[in-house]
């Protein structure tokens, strides 16, 4: 038998995400953000439950490859735009619509020989300060771009560093958003500003917004909401099975450091999952997960291949019970990644990104 370890993603749920951000925002086409292997569920996976969106948005030129390859005839648009001149050649290829979001990246475009015009979308800097022409340089970049035999149509796009921050807090998106006003202006094409935690919280008006986590079933703002708020489904269930319990009596430890003491006699069980599996090795004693669809949590610390678990809660649990490490558990048990993820001192995001890859992952339906 297989070690019991596996991965499910579920269609119907990404299918059902998508059209939360429809409704959130009815008048504005949707990019489903498929970056990084879709967030860690697969390219191919996620594709049948997403293929609802009216284009599909990613930064990685092999995966734009293999959306095509899947048979995605729309609008595919790369993130961060080409990362030199011969990605020009794929894109006019391809049909891809890419980000400009650098001067040079206008010079390769300027000296590139094609039939198609390529449609492009001009990042502003609007203050996250990581890519895009500044508020300056911005109308410059554009008239280069519009005068240009190789360019069709000019978008243009921001993108917010506080979308997910709680009201009050001092940080959001207004300044981001007045910046881009000011420097787009009575400039023409569509616009794109929205990620998950814009087009849920704000519903900043534009004509694409880029859903990515939400898609998956996280909530961006989580913990000031959770995926039940935003009428989220988990995408991705990771779960295991017990493989060993054990009877312990006060004063015994649990695991690597002996970190964790039993204060009383209590049962635990050994769980055959591990940070090599991806689970986050900084998550603490006491970390959500569910036995038998029962929530306990985390005993000790996490090694490589194994993690223990309390079964107080489940006295019925033996050798086999199953073990829901994030998502769909038995019956309609449920346990949010995000749950996990503040646990251990990160976000959803990074645990979906990191399932490894000796786990052998499985779509539903
Ligand atoms: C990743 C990314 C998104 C999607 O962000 P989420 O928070 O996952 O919705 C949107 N826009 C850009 C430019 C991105 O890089």
């Amino acid at each position: 038998m297989p070690r019991p370890i596996e991965a499910l993603v579920d269609p119907g749920a990404l299918a059902h995400n998508l059209a939360r951000a429809r409704a959130a925002v009815p008048d504005a086409r949707v990019w489903a953000v498929v970056k990084a292997n879709a967030y860690g569920h697969g390219l191919a996976r996620a594709y049948p439950g997403l293929r609802g969106a009216d284009g599909f948005a990613l930064l990685d030129l092999a995966e734009a490859r293999a959306l095509r390859d899947l048979g995605w005839r729309g609008p595919i648009l790369l993130l961060e735009g080409c990362f030199e001149p011969r990605d020009l050649e794929l894109c006019s290829r391809l049909a891809l619509w890419h980000v400009v979001h650098t001067e040079a990246q206008i010079d390769w475009l300027a000296a590139h020989k094609t039939q198609q015009p390529h449609r492009v979308f001009l990042k502003l800097n609007s203050g996250m300060n990581r890519l895009g022409f500044g508020p300056a340089a911005f109308r410059g970049a554009w008239a280069r771009l519009q005068a240009l035999p190789q360019v069709d149509e000019v978008s243009l796009m921001t993108h917010f560093s506080d979308a997910d921050a709680p009201e009050g807090s001092g940080r959001g998106i207004e300044r981001q958003l007045a910046v881009f006003e000011a420097a787009t202006r009575d400039l023409p094409g569509e616009r794109s500003l929205c990620n998950s935690a814009a087009l849920l919280r704000h519903r900043v008006p534009g004509d694409w917004v880029r859903a990515g986590i939400l898609c998956y079933g996280s909530a961006p703002d989580h913990p000031a909401h959770d995926i039940r708020h935003w009428g989220l489904q988990p995408a991705m269930t990771l779960r295991s099975k017990l493989i060993a319990t054990q009877d312990l009596q006060p004063g015994d430890t649990v695991g690597y450091g002996s970190t964790w003491r039993a204060e009383a006699a209590q049962r635990i069980g050994i769980v055959a999952c591990g940070y090599a599996d991806g689970y986050p090795r900084h998550a603490g004693s006491d970390t959500p997960v569910l036995v038998d669809g029962v929530r306990t949590g985390t005993v000790g610390r996490v090694s490589m291949d194994m993690l223990a678990v309390d079964l107080t809660p489940v006295p019925g649990a033996g050798l086999g019970s199953e073990v829901t490490l994030w998502g769909r558990g038995p019956g309609d048990s449920l346990l949010a990644i995000d749950d996990v993820a503040r646990a251990a001192g990160t976000i959803g995001y990074e645990l979906m990104c990191a399932l490894a890859p000796r786990v052998p992952v499985r779509s539903l339906a």
